[in-house]
């Protein structure tokens, strides 16, 4: 059994949850923090994994599954660094400047990416081809796996930000996104349902009408990355996806938007396969984190 540790930081809006792992993904350590600015959140990663190396052993590598926008080209001299991100104190903030410390290597990928490759190694994902991971939280994202390989362009992709359908009437809210107002996340990440109804979805108690109109937000996506991407399976996560009933009314909206274009056994009826939760809930991002780090010891 390989021995080696892993140190596996999953890094979201709200919290890090780090975590000292075995090669095998037997977690020897774990803690959450609240994500700040990366002068006050870096010196607790440090001090995290010093930590845990003085009690289980030197580190050998990290996986970094990160909010973003980040570079995760490995290529790039600036891999592992936060860009244009509105979060104060982290535009420029890099990984490395916390972890090099170590001596290990380091493989940073998105937080929704990570998510994916947990899914895709332990989870609802096991056995796809093409998987899509997509959360809908305190923003929206998705990861897009390809036999377990990331997909990305010259930078993450960023379906957060895709335009949306949306009818004044039905839905006055001119959403929070800074840069383009009522795209997907500025009309249903959690600030917005907030933003709009005072209240997250599960407190509001799942009223139907308004869990369909946000499953018909978060169904546009689920529309172009089946033609986009054609995944054999979509797993959606993150806080607001745990809402009652949202999920059902997502297959629903997605199904009604495909208007029966696309046919494959894939698509199975009322896509109860096809759509899921994902099956590791919220060790998800953390499981991928671990495998992440698994890539940078080989
Ligand atoms: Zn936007």
């Amino acid at each position: 059994m390989d021995q080696r540790n892993i140190g596996a930081i999953e890094a979201g809006g709200t919290k890090f949850v780090l975590a000292l792992a075995r090669a095998d993904g037997t977690v020897l350590a774990e803690t959450r923090i609240a994500t700040r600015s990366p002068a006050e959140c870096f010196p607790d990663l440090a001090a995290f994994f010093e930590q845990a190396a003085a009690t289980h052993g030197a580190i050998s590598a990290f996986g970094v599954g990160s909010f973003g926008p980040i570079d995760i080209d490995p290529a790039s001299p600036a891999y592992g660094t936060f860009t244009t991100t509105p979060k104060p104190g982290w535009s420029g903030a890099r990984y490395h400047d916390v972890l090099d410390r170590f001596g290990a290597p380091i493989v940073v990928d998105t937080d929704v990416a990570g998510a994916a490759l947990g899914e895709w190694e332990k989870g609802a994902g096991q056995g796809c081809r093409t998987l899509a991971y997509t959360t809908v939280g305190t923003g929206v994202g998705s990861g897009v796996l390809q036999d377990g390989k990331s997909l990305m362009g010259f930078s993450h992709f960023e379906t957060g930000h895709i335009p949306i359908a949306r009818d004044p009437a039905r839905d006055p809210y001119a959403g929070f996104c800074p840069f383009h107002g009522d795209c997907l996340e500025g009309l249903a990440a959690g600030p917005a349902i907030k933003g709009r109804w005072g209240q997250s979805l599960s407190e509001l108690g799942s009223p139907a009408d308004k869990i369909e109109l946000i499953a018909d937000y978060v169904a546009q996506l689920a529309v172009n990355l089946i033609l986009l991407h054609m995944p054999d399976r979509m797993i959606f996560g993150g806080g607001v996806m745990k809402a009652p009933g949202l999920i059902p009314a997502l297959r629903k909206a997605t199904q009604a938007r495909l208007a029966g274009y696309i046919k494959a056994p894939q698509l199975d009826p009322g896509l109860e396969s096809y759509i899921t939760a994902p099956a590791l809930g919220d060790e998800a991002g953390i499981t991928g984190a671990i495998a992440l780090g698994r890539r940078a010891l080989a």
